[in-house]
């Protein structure tokens, strides 16, 4: 059927979880897409992008909503879809202005988003997955199962909730987004390449892809495949220690990835794209912040022009990992510094509300 090849770059449709009465969210298909779809029921293209703006500029949650579409045209469309948002399940505000949001998906599954207000910004952090199946020993998203991708909606709907909220609390829009919550975004890059389209299209959010920062452990071969996109969002990788033996250690996906190919890869990101790399640099007591470790890092970001983020690790139930202290935190910086490599501190945020990703949606479910 016509549906199943407009679907097919979705890991998930409604499909999969209705039987008999199949109805896919309307949501989850681009506006080409959604073209083909209505010129495929003869009605003329215009319509897909009068659609279009009524879901991502209006936001409608019902065909009956759309005021300029043909009544015959919307019996169709009711026909063939459902217009389906995340359910917000619970808010935490932290003390220090933190907002953790935590939605229920279709099929009851938990997903977490949070909300980072500071004196010149105000950054969402999105989830891409529910649960990562990629286990880092630090991360409480990496101790929950991994369960599935999210779709384009699933991702589009959290910064669609979040930059509400933060217009109603904070009286602006987002200024920033980052893909740092639950889950690895590249094991899921079809549909976050297509979220992000929306999220950054004028006729649907219209947010500035320079805004807009996705992370990862470092998969190889899907960096590469990015540097082929030249995508026009930043880069970081989450690299917290520049040892190959160390790495594996604390996260397992450097195995398969390992090091030497990372910096193969991000050389080749950099050829394609003249972007500087920023690596997220947790900083773990006795494990990755001596001033060998420092060493070590110092020579990795010589391969390409570097930004690195050091960040307060937020500690987690289950994990045997402590932060570092500020002395030894500030001796690391130091040397790194002293190299003229570009460095910023990242204090942890939201630390009495488990902003951790993972945290919440572990407790919930
Ligand atoms: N999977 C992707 C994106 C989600 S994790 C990645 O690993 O990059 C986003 C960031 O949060 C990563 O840099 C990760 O290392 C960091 N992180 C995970 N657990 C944390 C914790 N308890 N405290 C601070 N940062 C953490
Ligand atoms: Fe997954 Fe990122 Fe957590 Fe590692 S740090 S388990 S890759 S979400």
């Amino acid at each position: 059927m016509l549906f199943l090849i407009y679907f097919g770059n979705c890991s998930y449709t409604f499909a999969s979880m209705k039987s008999g009465n199949k109805i896919s969210n309307i949501k989850d298909i681009s506006l080409s897409e959604l073209e083909a779809f209505v010129l495929s029921v003869d009605e003329k293209k215009f319509r897909a992008k009068q659609i279009y703006n009524w879901i991502w500029k209006n936001h409608v949650s019902s065909f009956n909503e759309m005021k300029n579409i043909p009544n015959s045209f919307k019996s169709k469309l009711e026909r063939q879809f459902s217009i389906y948002k995340i359910i917000l399940k619970d808010i935490q505000e932290s003390d220090d202005n933190t907002v953790k949001f935590v939605f229920k998906l279709i099929d009851n599954k938990y997903i977490e988003s949070v909300l980072i207000p500071s004196a010149k910004r105000t950054t969402a952090c999105i989830s891409s997955q529910v649960g990562c199946p990629l286990g880092c020993k630090f991360c409480a998203t990496g101790f929950m199962k991994y369960e599935r991708n999210l779709t384009p909606a699933e991702i589009i709907d959290q910064v669609v909730i979040l930059n509400d909220y933060s217009q109603k609390e904070f009286r602006h829009k987002l200024s920033n987004i980052v893909i740092m919550g639950m889950g690895e975004p590249l094991l899921n890059l079809n549909n976050l390449l297509n979220a992000i389209d929306v999220i950054v299209d004028n006729d649907a959010l219209g947010f500035s892809p320079q805004r807009i920062t996705v992370s990862t452990s470092g998969l190889v071969k899907e960096i590469k495949k990015l540097a082929d996109i030249k995508p026009k969002f930043n880069l970081a990788i989450s690299l917290h220690t520049a040892n190959n033996l160390k790495r594996t250690n604390l996260m397992p996906v450097n195995k398969s990835n390992p090091l030497p190919e990372l910096i193969n890869a991000l050389k080749y990101y950099h050829s394609k794209t003249n972007a500087r790399i920023t690596f997220e640099y947790l900083m773990l007591n006795n494990v990755n912040d001596s001033l060998q470790d420092a060493k070590e890092l110092a020579e990795f970001c010589k391969n390409f022009p570097s930004k690195i983020n050091i960040i307060e690790y937020n500690e987690i139930q289950d994990s045997e990992y402590q932060k570092s202290g500020i002395e030894k935190t500030q001796e690391f910086v130091n040397y790194m510094e002293s190299k003229n490599l570009v460095v910023n501190v990242r204090r942890s945020r939201g630390k009495d509300i488990d902003a951790a990703c993972g945290q919440l949606a572990n407790k919930i479910k």
